[in-house]
């Protein structure tokens, strides 16, 4: 839990907050009124402060991360993604039981343990003739992700008319917007996530009670909502986290922001879903903030967004929520549950919907014109867990299903009385897109029935014609392939033809901003813009983006006409996989994939050497297992006469690291062994590493006496040290392997930056960076090299950056200033080059930085015993 600010009311709203309340009968007047506004508060820690503590995982599956829907299933019993088109409902299967397990964290609470979960759902599957359950996918720890339909029976025809009527939603939304068929028989789909923070569990417990109550009820309303929508439930989006009592999954990641990236299989798993289920509505229920927060949230609104369409319904939806939850009758003197709160109507800012990392944020761009975040009221997790007797946590446990609850048969009452408009106005969304109109910005007038929309509430942004990205390098591939899996259209041109004034080769990919799902297209692909003026602090992130840190060229074109080019619809990128048929073979060393290459050829023994420019050089007698890699990582092997120089070995990595990094070292095929100062005081055998990477979790002040001169031996012998931010940094310098002063810009700090790269380290490397809490180096020793500097001016392109209230740690501060330095044992990060797997085409950096200096130590592989 983090409190970001207090924030007051809006002034003109507090009127419009007191007849809410009101008018909820079971609440007293004055207590809504008289109740101080709490202050918006953040759950969790914005970025990973700790080490990463991650066992070895999927990491290496999630290279190829954009697979489709089938990632992740397909093992043991109760498979099927879930995304079966054709059939008819009900579709069910009776799952294979999970194993007992005493420790699940749920049990304390009195809540459903994940064991309990496939039991039950077989049991109400059993009630009757409205319940599916499939399997959407598996998680980081390998459980089952269940996705449960409730809906009227429909058979195999009735199935496919709801699927084609889907279809003609999003690909012909005029037909769709005019359609009788549709506005009479299309059945709304509404999505229920739950438990994605896996500590907070409420969510499950709350959709399972519902499930079985609408599994049989009789009355009238709700056999007129089956059969005219389809409930679609995650029962728990990260069973691993509810498992072991954690917010991220057993890789240790928050998913609720990795929605961009989708590096997680639990979100390629929901991510799948609003492409497949195309939800109209769709709650992500989370905890805990006291009295329950319900979206929409206070500025900036992410400019990609419908957000008119967006607002008009989320906030519809959010007074009937908040009616619901107070309606309960719980109160902050009887049972401490203060009344709920709508962050939109009740706060000025903190609490945004800006980066589309969030559940709710992406399933707009899907078509989702009703999406919320739920915080449901009393903390259970963490220290309360912990500290609290059980009576207490398990009465709190009951409230918060009871709020969870509510929320929920809200919402189906709101779905049931608004399905036309709500389905008329995703119609909407998609058809603006493939239209390429402009946007609507809110106000009074384009959103009736939403109380004081301000100049601050305004976010919109002008669409590129296209994008076009030339196509032939890993990192095209995947880029290319992200969309796809995103449910952007991409082109490919069979010739090389002209836009917007530039001539482009055959083989490029271009992506047709008129398009149905262009704010999904442009929210990945554009700059961002810099917010910093326009509010004083952000829940998260602020800036992101795959066309500026992937590693592949992306040019945005503003004009010009598609008619008549060579285009054709692509389904996956095309492979860049080749090897050279004669003659010693260089790879690059530019991109994760060609590392990863890279590595599995030294772990397999071909003996490989690096050329002057970096790259790698194989020898001709290695071209088998070349071609295998060029098969697996998709890269290309070139012909070359360089022989190459000094020769490479894979560094065995002890690495103090957040569980972001930890994910990307193990993407790039490194052999990787998460220290900590925990670990190292436990006593550590340094003969197992040959190369130390620290950013977080290891204080060399809290080693105990031996622990510490263990490590200054280890770094003393020679060995590297790659440090990020000032941990990194202050290690390096009290080992004396670096001179340098690293000054920490404003921590709260984020975004896209420009850079100029200038040493062997960052050769290669984009022109941009991420940076989150933002450092430089001064006072660099005539031994230390700049590898990279922050742009002049003013280098951030996207995101949050302001100086402090004295000045300093802002980004006039930082232009110019080394970003990247080495010296021949150390090479130090004041970017984030892996922040959360994310920023691919900065991953390279890295790479190179850990086989300078484990080259420079001396090699590895002598001390291994
Ligand atoms: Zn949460």
């Amino acid at each position: 839990m983090r409190t970001t600010r207090t924030v007051p009311a809006r002034p003109l709203l507090i009127s419009a907050l007191a007849v809410t309340t009101v008018g909820s009968l079971l609440l007293t007047p004055h207590t809504a009124a008289a109740e101080p506004k709490p202050p918006v508060t953040r759950e969790g820690p914005a970025v990973e402060k700790g080490a990463a503590r991650a066992p070895r995982s999927a990491a290496e599956r999630a290279l190829s991360g954009t697979t489709g829907p089938a990632a992740g299933t397909g093992t043991g019993t109760g498979t099927g993604t879930g995304t079966g088109t054709g059939r008819g409902y009900p579709r069910e299967q009776v799952l294979a039981p999970d194993p007992h397990n005493p420790a699940d964290k749920s049990i304390k609470l009195g809540l459903t343990p994940y064991h309990a979960i496939a039991p039950k759902l077989n049991a109400i599957q059993r009630l009757g003739d409205r319940v599916s359950v499939e399997v959407a996918g598996r998680s980081a720890g390998g459980h089952r992700l269940y996705l449960v339909t409730v809906t009227a029976p429909e058979s195999t025809r009735q199935a496919r008319a709801q699927e084609r009527m889907r279809e003609l939603i999003e690909n012909a939304p005029a037909a769709a917007a005019r359609s009788r068929e549709l506005r009479a028989g299309y059945k709304t789909p509404v999505f229920f996530n739950n438990n994605i923070h896996g500590n907070e569990w409420e969510g499950t417990d709350a959709s399972l009670k519902l499930i079985e109550r609408l599994a049989t009820a009789k009355d009238r309303r709700t056999r007129d909502l089956l059969s005219h929508s389809r409930l679609y439930f995650n029962i728990t989006a990260n069973p691993d986290g509810r498992i072991a009592g954690t917010r991220a999954n057993a890789n240790g990641f928050d998913m609720n922001r990795d929605f961009v990236t989708a590096s997680q299989p639990e979100v390629r798993a929901m991510r799948q879903i609003e492409i497949d289920k195309q939800p109209a509505v769709m709650l992500d229920v989370h905890g805990y903030v006291n009295g329950t927060l319900i979206e929409p949230t206070t500025p900036p609104h992410g400019e990609n967004y419908e957000y008119d369409l967006f607002l008009k319904n989320t906030y519809a939806n959010a007074l009937r929520m908040e009616s619901a939850v107070n309606g309960l009758g719980y109160t902050p003197a009887k049972d401490g549950v203060r009344p709920a709160q709508i962050p939109f109507r009740d706060q000025e800012e903190g609490w945004d919907d800006w980066p589309p990392i969030f559940t709710p944020q992406y399933a707009a761009f899907h078509g989702t014109v009703a999406a919320h975040t739920v915080e449901i009221p009393l903390t259970v997790n963490n220290a309360a867990y912990d500290s609290l007797p059980e009576s207490e946590l398990r009465r709190r446990s009951a409230i918060n299903v009871d709020v969870a609850g509510a929320a929920l048969t809200a919402t189906l009452d709101f779905v049931r009385t608004n399905r036309a408009s709500l389905v008329a106005d995703q119609i909407e969304v998609f058809r603006r897109g493939a239209a390429g109109e402009p946007q609507v910005p809110v106000s009074a007038e384009t959103v009736p029935g939403v109380p004081g929309i301000g100049p601050e509430d305004v976010y919109t942004t002008d669409f590129p014609r296209a994008y076009v990205v030339p196509g032939g390098s890993p990192a095209a591939a995947r880029l290319v392939d992200h969309l796809l899996a995103n449910d952007v259209r991409v082109t490919r041109a069979a010739h090389t033809f002209r836009l917007g004034g530039r001539s482009y080769p055959k083989g490029s990919y271009v992506v047709d901003m008129r398009q149905p799902k262009r704010g999904l297209a442009n929210v990945l692909l554009a700059d961002g813009r810099d917010i910093s003026d326009r509010v004083s602090v952000m829940y998260d992130i602020s800036g992101w983006s795959l066309g500026r840190l992937w590693g592949a060229e992306v040019t945005q074109v503003t004009s010009g006409s598609l008619r008549g080019l060579p285009l054709r619809s692509v389904g996956r990128a095309a492979r860049v996989g080749h090897v050279a048929p004669r003659g010693d073979l260089r790879l690059r060393l530019e991109d994760p994939r060609e590392i990863a290459a890279l590595n599995s050829l030294l772990q397999r023994g071909v003996e490989v050497r690096r050329s002057a420019d970096g790259s790698a050089i194989v020898p001709a007698s290695a071209r088998a297992k070349a071609a295998a890699a060029a098969r697996t990582y998709d890269v290309v092997f070139d012909a070359t006469r360089v022989t190459g120089t000094t020769e490479l070995r894979r560094p065995r990595v002890a690495a103090a690291v957040t569980p972001g990094e930890l994910f990307a070292l193990r993407e790039m095929n490194f052999e990787v062994t998460p220290v900590s100062t925990a670990v190292l005081n436990a006593g550590f055998d340094w003969s197992a590493a040959d190369v130390l990477f620290v950013s977080a979790g290891l204080n060399r002040d809290a080693l105990n006496p031996a622990a510490r001169s263990a490590l200054d031996a280890f770094l003393a012998a020679g060995h590297g040290l790659v440090g990020r931010g000032v941990t990194g940094a202050g290690l390096a310098t009290a080992a004396g392997l670096l001179a340098a002063r690293p000054v920490e810009g404003n921590t709260d700090a984020n975004g896209v930056v420009r850079v100029v790269n200038s040493g062997p380290v960052t050769a290669g490397a984009p022109d941009h960076g991420f940076v989150y809490a933002p450092v430089w180096f001064t006072d660099l020793g005539p031994e230390v090299r700049v590898e990279q500097t922050y742009g002049r001016g003013n280098p951030l392109v996207s995101g949050h950056w302001r100086a402090l209230e004295d000045g300093s740690g802002g980004p006039a501060q930082a232009a110019g200033q080394a970003s990247v330095v080495s010296s021949s044992g150390a090479v130090l990060f004041g970017t984030e080059p892996l922040f959360r797997d994310h920023p691919k085409g900065e991953f390279a950096q890295v790479a190179r930085a850990l086989f300078t200096v484990a080259h420079a130590s001396g090699g590895t592989g002598e001390e291994s015993g």
